[in-house]
């Protein structure tokens, strides 16, 4: 699904991928995982995320102490600095963002610029490997409204699991 077609998704339409996820926290087929595999493979040939970058251009990354760490040290400048340049902690969890999107490490062609030492929730974004996959139903919902892949991957899964499942 290219950027175009999944700017133009209704609320209505994410809203029903929504209560799928939501349902599926209660319901999981047996299969699950070949199920997920087959369809995630199908999503990743119509994929392109370089001419996407949807993640890097609306969302921020977490950075972990080892990702800034590793960052840090490619840049040649002290950790410190580096927070101090680009993040910010969030109240509450603690955690590192960046202060403003899109990504200062995005480059023009839409390539990461720090892509071989980029933060690991960069590398394992859209997260759609991670098992149990029903365990990150509410990460899923929320990048409905940011990923075409998930949005792809959760609109077949709805439609393969209620043609083929009572459920
Ligand atoms: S992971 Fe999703 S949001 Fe990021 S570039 Fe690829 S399709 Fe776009
Ligand atoms: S670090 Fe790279 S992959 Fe991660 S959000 Fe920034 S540009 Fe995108």
């Amino acid at each position: 699904m290219q950027l175009k077609q999944f700017r133009r998704k209704t609320v209505a339409q994410r809203k029903k991928l929504a209560d799928f996820l939501k349902k599926l926290d209660d319901i999981v087929p047996d299969d699950m995982p070949k199920l997920l595999a087959e369809e995630d493979k199908k999503v990743w040939q119509e994929t392109a995320c370089l001419s996407c970058a949807n993640c890097c251009k609306k969302m921020t990354p977490t950075f972990t102490k080892k990702d800034m760490v590793r960052i840090a040290a490619h840049l040649e400048m002290s950790v410190n600095a580096f927070k101090k340049e680009w993040l910010y902690q969030e109240e509450g969890t603690g955690d590192w963002m960046n202060k403003s999107t899109p990504c200062q490490f995005l480059g023009a062609d839409n390539k990461c610029s720090i892509y071989e030492v980029r933060p690991s929730d960069c590398a394992e974004f859209p997260h759609h490997h991670k098992q149990p996959f029903d365990a990150y139903n509410d990460t899923f919902t929320q990048n409905l409204s940011y990923c075409p892949a998930t949005y792809n991957l959760v609109e077949r899964l709805k439609k393969r699991i209620e043609k083929e499942y009572e459920w």
